[in-house]
């Protein structure tokens, strides 16, 4: 027996699928394919499970790493909804974070965004009054590009003989927005240049600039919080929890601290993995989430890599910027602290996004070019029950991975004086920043630590601390490899770097690679025919 996901199960030395990595979108390929019969084990290197979606504890206090707020979750009829509530079994509850999700800061203003697309559009034409057709455009646009990512996604589940028969044609709508960066598709609405800051004021969620971000991706974050923003209950560990369970019906499993080194090729077909202690688990079938960069760099073996030109591919995407996390704990309830539940995003109030973004990657005591501050403990209302009398804050802020660099190969916590003084730095004009917004805080924080890349290489595997995988630019989403299905038999390809960043992206990446493995349409089955317990 050996120690899997919080239960005892016996591993098998064979499986129909094998997954590599715990997060979103391998997820949900595996309650997917458990739920077509498959029993299928997923491989965490980490000692926790969910990735992203996984919490830490500390101090008598719990953070959630990578989920502040999902949007399209609050009603039981959007297709995201349905997607979760049939990967768990409807098990998974949220919290609706109330009528503003998001708070713009620039300089001493403040822009809301509401809840609600009309909210949003009278909100946004009460701060411009005379960008009323700038503003009803832009919204127009937003949902053209969602209601043309549903073909573009679909082609990437289809078999071959399909894809070249209508793939072009599924693709080409979505790609008209999608190779544009979004400035160019706003400067063609309004040269109105603070209104342009303020619509992308939720750049940090998929982390590129206006310049730089593809205007499909901004679009579809900007739509996915339209109607609010929601929190799961009991904290983002719900996803895994509420997922094993479905699992274990058929006896799937995860098991954690269980690194992959290797992915098995015999006759040009995936057969299984090779552990990093020399284990061996064998499958039909092994699907990587761990990331494009990941399972091309360090999962295959050579001879594939040279066969079918795999590095060449990954010449073609770019790894997304890392991150610092301020996790905070405090004394008091979020009631007692009056902490909001919408998130702020602060930014510097003269220069545009971009030019914001240059300034501070050339000088890092420049201004901070956007500030993120989160109030996890605010949007749980299970919270105060599980922490009374206590209360959490995530602050974070983008920081060039090079400047951490010389961390690399140091041991967690113990990576010396100048690591802890560089971060102490940064630590203490986060602050700032939270107490600029909300000074009644000063004097209550209990607990505090800050994660650097380094943090996120050593416990998300990703080399560079990527936040979000590869970019979301515009090239990015004219690449055709970026798909469930790879020119090795067998082998497949799931999480945020097939679809997009976001715990729904991930998620739908996981129906998607399951979907494309056993030739039926997973989302159709789950959105129409709902769900059984
Ligand atoms: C700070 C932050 C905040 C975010 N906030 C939000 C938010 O508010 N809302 C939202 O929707 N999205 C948010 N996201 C994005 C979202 O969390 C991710 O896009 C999504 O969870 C990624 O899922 P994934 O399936 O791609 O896998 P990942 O979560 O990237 O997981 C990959 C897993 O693979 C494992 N792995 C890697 N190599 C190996 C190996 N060799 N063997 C075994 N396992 C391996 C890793 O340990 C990891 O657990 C945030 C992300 C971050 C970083």
């Amino acid at each position: 027996m050996v120690q899997s996901y919080k239960q005892k199960y016996k591993v098998e030395s064979h499986y129909d699928v094998i997954l590599i990595g715990s997060g979103m979108g391998c997820l949900a390929a595996a309650a997917c394919l458990t739920k077509e019969g498959k029993k299928v084990l997923i491989l965490e290197r980490h000692y926790t499970a969910g990735g992203y979606t996984h919490v830490f504890k500390r101090k008598g206090y719990e953070w959630d790493v990578g989920i502040h707020y999902i949007g399209e979750v609050n009603r039981e009829t959007t297709v995201l909804r349905k997607l979760f509530d049939y990967i768990t079994d409807s098990q998974l509850k949220w919290a609706d974070m109330g009528e503003v999700y998001d708070r713009i800061v620039i300089g001493e203003q403040t822009y809301d965004f509401p809840k609600g697309v009309e909210n949003f559009k009278d909100q946004m034409k009460a701060y411009f009054p005379s960008e009323e057709g700038a503003i009803d455009e832009y919204v127009n646009r937003v949902y053209e590009v969602s209601r043309a990512s549903r073909q573009y996604y679909a082609e990437k589940a289809m078999p071959a003989y399909m894809k070249m028969v209508v793939g072009n044609r599924f693709r080409k709508p979505y790609l008209e927005y999608a190779s544009r960066t979004t400035l160019d598709v706003l400067r063609e609405l309004t040269d109105n240049e603070l209104l342009i800051k303020v619509l992308t004021g939720q750049y940090g969620d998929y982390g590129l600039p206006p310049g730089k971000s593809s205007f499909a991706m901004h679009a579809s974050v900007a739509k996915h919080y339209f109607k609010g923003g929601a929190f799961p209950i009991g904290g983002s560990a719900q996803i895994v929890d509420t997922i094993a369970p479905v699992l274990g019906k058929n006896n799937s499993t995860i098991l954690t601290n269980a690194e992959v080194s290797q992915v098995l090729v015999e006759d040009g077909k995936a057969i299984g993995v090779e552990m990093k202690d020399g284990k061996r688990f064998l499958a039909d079938k092994v699907i990587s989430g761990t990331g494009i960069i990941n399972t091309y760099k360090y999962l295959l073996p050579e001879d594939q890599l040279r066969k079918h030109s795999l590095t060449a591919q990954l010449e073609k995407v770019e790894p997304s910027a890392a991150h610092l996390c301020l996790y905070l704990g405090l004394n008091g309830s979020p009631d007692e602290l009056k902490l909001p539940k919408a998130n702020y995003w602060v930014y510097p109030e003269d220069l545009d996004h971009d030019a914001s973004i240059e300034r501070y990657l050339q000088d890092q005591d420049a201004e901070f070019p956007v500030v993120y501050i989160s109030f996890p403990s605010a949007k749980d209302p299970s919270w105060s029950e599980r922490y009374p009398g206590r209360s959490t804050i995530d602050i974070i802020t983008v920081v060039p991975y090079d400047i951490f660099q010389k961390w690399e190969d140091t041991r967690w916590k113990k990576r010396g004086e100048d690591y802890e003084s560089l971060k102490d730095k940064f630590t203490q004009r986060l602050l700032e920043v939270l107490y600029k917004k909300e000074p009644q805080l000063r004097g209550k924080i209990d607990h505090m630590e800050l994660s650097s890349p380094i943090t996120t290489r050593h416990f998300m595997n990703y080399e560079r601390g990527e936040l979000y995988g590869i970019d979301h630019d515009p090239g990015r989403f004219e690449q055709k490899f970026l798909q469930p299905k790879t020119p090795i038999k067998n082998f497949y390809l799931t999480g945020q770097d097939i679809v997009t960043a976001g715990v729904g992206g991930a998620l739908f990446a996981g129906f998607l690679t399951a979907s494309a493995m056993l030739g039926k349409n997973i989302v159709e089955k789950a959105v129409k025919a709902g769900f059984e317990n």
